[in-house]
């Protein structure tokens, strides 16, 4: 006997979207039919509503240990479960201290067991600092190294000098893991900010200070020591349709690397930060409205494989300062993914399809996450239940993150409501409250 029959809905598959039902048992999906005649223990209706895969961002900050007043395991994994994700790959900062090696593994994997309400993954840090760690963190079970090319922000995780990103990367191929890194030239930003950071700077010097240009050397930089090394590379938020071609081009010549974009980049322009200022401030910047439309293309043609939040808060005092250059950068939008890309991904022609493959079943196989990311026999039953035709306006009140007051998707009429959120077939979201019952657990690659 079944555990659970989900009846009736549109069941957006790899294949395409057709009306079915899924039928579930020990958190597995066991079949997949237009009608299942089989019993169950319970059924629930689904018809009216378009069960997608739970969303796997593989790019998120829960910063705890260490800053959980900044953004918590609990209340993250909560907001992640409310924007219909189900998997969550944490980055190694802005924990504290950061994820450098298997004993801030071990302290970052009891707090995720205590507190996350969704299915996690952790990255650890390549930083000048750990190399010598990085066997010990894939023994642990990271998903891959993550570096910086230019400052983080934070004093514990320097910025990778080619020299460290070469030998981290020698490294990671050796260990068959990935990198990621966070493509700007620390050169370029570092002699334009000197420029543009004076009293009475504006959100248009920040902007000038994180040229496109600065996005292009680095990735360069990072693609020709992948060539060298033989690494897995994967460029998170990429900004600009220019960096995704130069990327798309070394696919073409056999590089092994991946491009990941973020819904802000696709729903916030440069006019955008000036105009609501520190809500949208990240790095790279956000961009003019023609790169915006690259961007967009380079999604729905296939130049960009993956999409992730990049959620990374700060409690409201960090984003009060006068100076744009000392506000604290990161953009807490987690729990609107999947909302942002529904409201204007048709616009662009981004089916259902391919949003799945982008916000689920590709980082799901990047990453070596098994039984992750797609609605399909075998895998988890890990689903988010839709109805397109909702339309709400995001107010605060919706939001499950630790300062909702900080979203800058707030007051945005969406077009498609996350009504419940299952993970491996357990109803963990419904209603706008999660389950808090639920418990997610560490899913390592392999
Ligand atoms: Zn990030």
């Amino acid at each position: 006997m079944l555990d659970l029959i989900v009846r009736g809905g549109q069941v957006v598959t790899p294949g395409g979207v057709r009306r079915c039902d899924l039928g579930i048992e020990g958190g597995v999906i066991r079949a997949l039919e237009e009608e299942l005649l089989e019993a169950a223990r319970a059924e629930h209706d689904a018809s009216g509503l378009h069960v997608l895969p739970g969303l796997v961002d593989a790019h998120v900050h829960f910063n705890e240990p260490g800053r959980g007043d900044w953004e918590g395991l609990n209340t993250g994994s909560s907001a992640l479960l409310a924007g219909g994700g189900t998997t969550f790959g944490d980055m190694p900062l802005n924990s504290d201290p950061p994820l450098l090696d298997a004993r801030t593994f071990a302290a970052k994997l009891e707090a995720a067991q205590a507190h996350s309400h969704a299915d996690f993954a952790f990255w650890g840090g390549l930083t000048p600092l750990n190399l010598d760690c990085l066997p010990e963190l894939a023994g642990a079970g990271v998903l891959g190294f993550k570096a910086f090319m230019s400052g983080s922000g934070i004093p514990e995780f320097p910025a990778s000098d080619e020299a460290t990103l070469r030998e981290g990367m020698r490294l990671s191929a050796a260990l068959g893991l990935p990198v990621a890194v966070h493509a700007e030239s620390d050169a370029l930003t570092v002699r334009l900010s000197a420029g543009l950071n004076r009293p009475g700077a504006t959100w248009r010097d920040y902007l000038n200070s994180r040229p496109v240009q600065a996005e292009l050397e680095a990735i360069s930089l990072a693609l020709e020591l992948a060539r060298e090394t033989g690494c897995r590379l994967h460029v998170v938020h990429v900004s600009s349709g220019a960096g995704a071609a130069l990327i798309a081009q070394a696919r073409a010549e056999g590089v092994d690397v991946s491009a990941e974009t973020c819904p802000h980049y696709l729903s916030f322009t440069e006019q955008d930060l000036e105009r609501l200022g520190a809500a949208l401030k990240c790095a790279p910047p956000l961009r003019p409205r023609e790169v915006l439309d690259e961007l967009w293309a380079a999604v729905v043609g296939g130049d960009i494989q993956t999409i992730g939040s990049d959620h990374s808060p700060c409690p409201p005092g960090l984003k009060t300062s006068s100076n744009p250059f000392e506000v604290w950068g990161g953009i807490a939008g987690v729990q609107s993914s999947l909302p942002a890309l529904l409201t204007h991904g048709p616009r662009h022609g981004l089916s259902l399809t391919r949003l799945a493959e982008l916000t689920a079943s590709a980082p799901a196989r990047r990453f070596g996450l098994a039984g992750k990311g797609e609605v399909g026999v075998g895998f988890d039953a890990d689903l988010v239940l839709v109805d397109l035709d909702a339309r709400t306006e995001l107010q605060a009140a919706d939001l499950l993150n630790r300062w909702p007051g900080t979203s800058p998707y707030l007051g945005q009429t969406f077009t498609g409501r996350v009504v419940s959120t299952w993970l491996r077939g357990v109803r963990a979201f419904a209603g706008g409250r999660i389950d808090p019952a639920v418990r997610g657990r560490l899913i390592r690659p392999g």
